[in-house]
């Protein structure tokens, strides 16, 4: 089989780039490879995601979000003792106001989604 181009791995980045590839160039033939058995299958499970590079590479992604994706509300860096807990000043870089808890399994089966038409895992 003849592809333009061929993107191996179904994570996060192999996908963003099959969707803006198509997005870009929609008579190009793409052909995305994953060892897993399913699309998320050999992902990483819990996530925080900023969303500003989803904003640009699907700007109505908000109307049909993934499964898992629960707004962060509320920040708290705390050091765990035997007993208890320490608060601390939290670090600029872990303020994730605007940020999602999401899956990033089901994140990337809701991509393939996007790039593949109805099935997750074609
Ligand atoms: C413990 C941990 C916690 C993290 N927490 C966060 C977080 O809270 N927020 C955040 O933004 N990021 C987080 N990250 C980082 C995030 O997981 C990665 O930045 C992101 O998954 C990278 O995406 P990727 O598409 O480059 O690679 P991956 O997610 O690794 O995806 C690669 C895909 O390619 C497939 N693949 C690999 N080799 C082949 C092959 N030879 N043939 C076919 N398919 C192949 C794999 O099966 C997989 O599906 C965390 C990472 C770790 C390890």
């Amino acid at each position: 089989m003849q592809y333009d181009v061929v993107v191996v791995g179904a994570g996060p980045a192999g996908l963003a780039c099959a969707i803006r590839l198509k997005q870009l160039k929609p008579e190009s033939r793409v052909c995305l490879l994953e060892k897993g058995p399913t699309v998320g299958a050999h992902i990483l499970s819990g996530c925080v995601m900023e969303p500003a590079p989803l904003d640009e590479l699907l700007p109505d992604w908000h109307k049909t979000p993934p499964a898992i994706c629960v707004p962060a509300t509320k920040d708290e860096f705390v050091l765990l003792t035997k007993t208890g807990r320490v608060r601390l000043p939290r670090p600029p870089q872990m303020k994730n106001h605007g940020n999602f808890i999401i899956s990033l399994g089901s994140l990337c089966a809701w991509l393939a989604r996007k790039r593949l038409g109805a099935s997750p895992n074609r």
